[in-house]
């Protein structure tokens, strides 16, 4: 093919994202579902614009930061292409926060540093963040959780937004925002050019390698990457939640009355009483409250909606409305029954609703929940995380919140990494390759920053030495990640 003309075809380009042919492989009961399907279709034949990089990050979340920082510092030519005007996905489109524990699940070391602790630091510098060293369990920033909130990172979202720009801008990365991934078009197992749409129309890019950071697996599934989703046993995924900033919080009041009340889930004695007068019609049982670092304000994480598909437009639209009626709904709640909340104001709701689970890809290995709770060993380890799996009721109030059983971490394997069949992609974040058990632990800030800086790593390694990621030597790997802050465990280090 001619690279200066390159002709595609791809099904109702221009209605992509509201009616595009959702496939869903259901790898456990071998069954293909379609989730949407319009009946109207249009061929559309373009030629387009066409660009070259070596390495292509698509995503510029928590994960999608850390793959272009870490490829571009490792010599490979780095273009990121994010959809919004600001990078930094749930942590800031979401308004999510704080960043989950980097520490071991009993807080005695820190397991997760290299660009996460970088990025920590420099946004502290800023004045907008606490390092995670300096935070601790049971505090108005951990919404006074203790098993699996021990040292939190609070951090505010607009500081994020401006320091990770400028490491991207050191670091050497090509940074195109307001561009939206569109399409894969693949050849005897690579994807031969990813298309892409921005106020200039559509454009192409023939890349070496394509890392996917978009927290939904866009690209592995356009590029026929077979995907799960949700629950093995009937699809269900995690609910999606409106987070929200509220101000003039009276931060003692509250600690006072959670003192008062030890052992409870917070505030939940009051929720159930509010439930009962119907002032509280949402599904959860209690208010979790995080302190940012600045006093009086706070992140609160209570909506939730259920039976939401975070890849279908009109669930999206219908949990964008819904999330913005319950933070009012909320807001109302606060005043009227929550000791030190009487006179909250809404500052700010994310500009996104907050999706927690779509897909996972299917890779060269899948990581279930006994590797994590038993702490599985890997050769191919790339980092380590300790959050616990946390899975919200897909269908109710109560939901799960299981760490691993030693207490301290357990190992991630460069392997879930690797779709199994594109060979020159990789996938960093959310969407690895995992149950939905093991996801609801991976899916934390941090190990998306773990899986980042892995995937951007092996991305540049790939390049340099000509190869596919697939045949990428595992030490060579560690043997980067260790040089550039990466904690892997003793073994590894003393065998390399
Ligand atoms: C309600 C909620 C509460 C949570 N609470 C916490 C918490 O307290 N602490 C914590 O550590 N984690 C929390 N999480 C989890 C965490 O925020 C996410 O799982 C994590 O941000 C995933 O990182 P990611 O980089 O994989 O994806 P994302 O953060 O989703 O980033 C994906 C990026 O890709 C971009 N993108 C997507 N599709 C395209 C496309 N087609 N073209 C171009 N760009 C695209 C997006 O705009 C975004 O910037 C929470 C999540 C939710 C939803």
């Amino acid at each position: 093919m001619n690279k200066g003309e390159i002709f595609f075809t791809f099904l109702c380009i221009l209605n992509y994202m509201v009616q595009n042919i959702n496939i869903q492989y259901n790898i456990n009961l071998g069954t293909i579902r379609c989730e949407y399907m319009s009946n109207n279709f249009i061929d559309y034949f373009k030629k387009v614009p066409l660009h070259e990089s070596e390495v292509v990050v698509v995503g510029g979340g928590p994960a999608g930061i850390a793959a272009a920082i870490a490829s571009a510092r490792n010599g490979a030519q780095t273009l990121l292409i994010e959809r919004y005007g600001f990078v930094g996905g749930m942590a800031t489109a979401g308004l999510v926060g704080p960043f989950m524990t980097s520490y071991s699940l009993d807080g005695s070391e820190q397991i997760i540093k290299g660009i996460f602790d970088e990025l920590v630091t420099r946004m502290e510098k800023a004045g907008g963040a606490i390092h995670p060293s300096k935070v601790r369990a049971g505090t108005p920033y951990s919404a006074f959780l203790v098993y699996g909130h021990d040292h939190v990172t609070p951090f505010d979202a607009e500081i994020l937004k401006i320091v990770a720009f400028d490491m991207l801008k050191e670091a050497g990365v090509k940074l195109l925002l307001h561009t939206y991934f569109i399409d894969t078009i693949t050849e005897n197992n690579t994807i031969k050019y990813i298309v892409f749409a921005n106020k200039s129309g559509l454009q192409s890019i023939h890349p070496k390698i394509v890392i996917d950071c978009t927290g939904d697996a866009d690209v592995a599934f356009s590029a026929g990457v077979p995907c799960r989703k949700g629950r093995d046993s009937d699809g269900l995924m995690q609910p999606v939640s409106m987070f929200f900033r509220i101000r003039n919080v009276d931060t003692k009041k509250l600690s006072e009355y959670i003192a008062a009340h030890p052992g409870e889930r917070p505030f939940s004695r009051i929720v159930e009483e509010a439930k009962k007068k119907g002032d509280f019609p949402i599904a959860r049982d209690a208010v979790l409250l995080f302190q940012t670092p600045k006093e009086g304000e706070a992140l609160v994480n209570v909506s939730r909606i259920h039976n939401i598909n975070g890849t279908d437009p009109y669930d999206l639209t219908k949990a964008e409305i819904e999330g913005r009626k319950q933070v009012m709904i909320l807001i109302d709640f606060f005043r009227k029954y929550v000791p030190g909340l009487e006179n909250v104001e809404l500052v700010q709701i994310a500009p996104q609703i907050g999706i927690r689970e779509t897909r996972h890809i299917v890779g060269e290995y899948t990581m279930t929940e006994e590797d994590v709770l038993y702490s599985k060993e890997f050769h191919d380890v790339i980092g380590l995380n300790s959050f616990p799996i946390d899975i919200h009721s897909l269908t109710g109030v109560f939901g799960r919140f299981e760490g691993p059983k030693n207490n301290k971490y357990y190992e991630i394997p460069y392997r879930i990494l690797l779709p199994v069949n594109i060979n020159n992609l990789l996938v960093a974040g959310r969407c690895v390759s995992a149950t939905h058990e093991a996801a609801g632990s991976l899916r934390v800030m941090p190990p998306c920053f773990v899986t980042g800086q892995a995937a951007g790593t092996a991305a540049a390694l790939s390049v340099k030495n000509n190869i596919l990621p697939k045949k990428l030597d595992h030490k060579e790997l560690q043997k980067t990640l260790i040089s550039q802050d990466v904690v892997l465990p003793k073994r590894i280090i003393e065998r390399l």
